[in-house]
């Protein structure tokens, strides 16, 4: 019997929301995040048929934080292909998405690109390729994905630049090593402003829809990236997408999946979907707590683990 979606994902939204608020703490390192309010939960998916389906706060928009990684790295590679891979690593750090620690060891290389250092060495790339027009070449792939003109939040972007002294400090680092070509100012504003953009879960199921699809526009005939790149992009979500919870999501979800500290996580099931959900509480890795669980019970119900 094919799988109901929707009555799946009203299931989960139901099964969730009394425990909203319960655990878990919001994004507090700038204000814009702190005042998200924490009992919000959506969940969306779209299969590769094109079939949609949404339940809870799905169509509220939230900032998207760190799942702009997987973005500008699909620039990236679109723009840049493998070069991007001569100063970026593919292996999970097990160390917080801001540490440092790493960056010495191994000479300003940052572990992967879906830490912070690692996509503020992605954005220092496509400064070079998109002849500093960076920020909205990453705000224009978004949007031909999911089909919608996504916004930048501006107070959350400012507040990025003004409390990023980390991000900062990760940057010189790389730039002290010599791996890194363009003003550091600039690079920031470009890793700022993509961490500011406002998504809804139903508009980043669809945009993440050519990764279900072997790089195939959701929308249209053409390729986003090849089908080498869309593999290599799901191997890199699965085993570096949530930091240093990665294996744990493997263990219990078993998909390829990014996150982000706004609460939001967009996962993968090759070949037939893409989905997200979004609670904005957090656990101590910067994943979201019932984003976690949702997409647990995601797989118990429909065994679309890829295990
Ligand atoms: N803006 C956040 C930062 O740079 C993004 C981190 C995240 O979502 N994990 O620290």
């Amino acid at each position: 019997m094919p799988l109901d979606y929707q009555a799946i994902l009203d299931e989960i939204n139901d099964a969730l929301r009394p425990e909203l608020g319960q655990e878990g703490k919001v994004a507090d390192y700038i204000p814009a995040l702190a005042r998200v309010p924490a009992d919000r939960f959506g969940i969306a998916l779209r299969t590769c048929d094109g079939f949609e389906a949404a339940s809870g706060d799905s169509n509220e928009a939230f900032s998207i934080q760190s799942i702009s990684k997987l973005f500008s790295l699909t620039l990236a590679l679109q723009r840049v292909g493998d070069q991007v891979w001569d100063r970026i690593g593919r292996e999970p750090s097990g160390n917080p998405f801001n540490s440092l620690v790493q960056l010495e060891r191994e000479e300003g290389v940052p572990r992967n690109p879906f830490i912070n250092a690692g996509a503020i060495a992605v954005a220092d790339r496509l400064v070079s390729a998109t002849k500093s027009h960076a920020k909205t070449d990453i705000v224009e792939l978004i949007s031909s994905l999911c089909g919608d003109k996504v916004m930048i939040d501006q107070e959350v972007a400012q507040s990025e630049a003004a409390n990023g002294y980390r991000n900062v400090a990760v940057a010189n680092f790389m730039k002290s090593f010599d791996k890194f070509d363009n003003n550091v100012a600039q690079v920031l504003d470009v890793y700022f402003n993509q961490c500011a953009i406002q998504m809804s879960c139903v508009q980043l199921a669809r945009a993440a829809g050519f990764l279900c699809r072997d790089g195939g526009h959701p929308y249209r005939g053409k390729s986003v990236v090849s089908e080498r790149q869309a593999r290599r992009l799901n191997a890199l979500m699965l085993t570096c997408g949530t930091y240093d919870s990665a294996g744990e999501f493997a263990f219990l979800v078993g998909l390829p999946c990014k996150s982000g500290v706004g609460g939001g996580i967009v996962a993968v099931v090759p070949e037939t979907l893409s989905l997200c959900v979004w609670s904005p509480a957090i656990d101590e890795s910067g994943n979201s707590h019932l984003g976690r669980k949702a997409l647990e019970m995601f797989v118990a119900r429909t065994r679309l683990s890829i295990f």
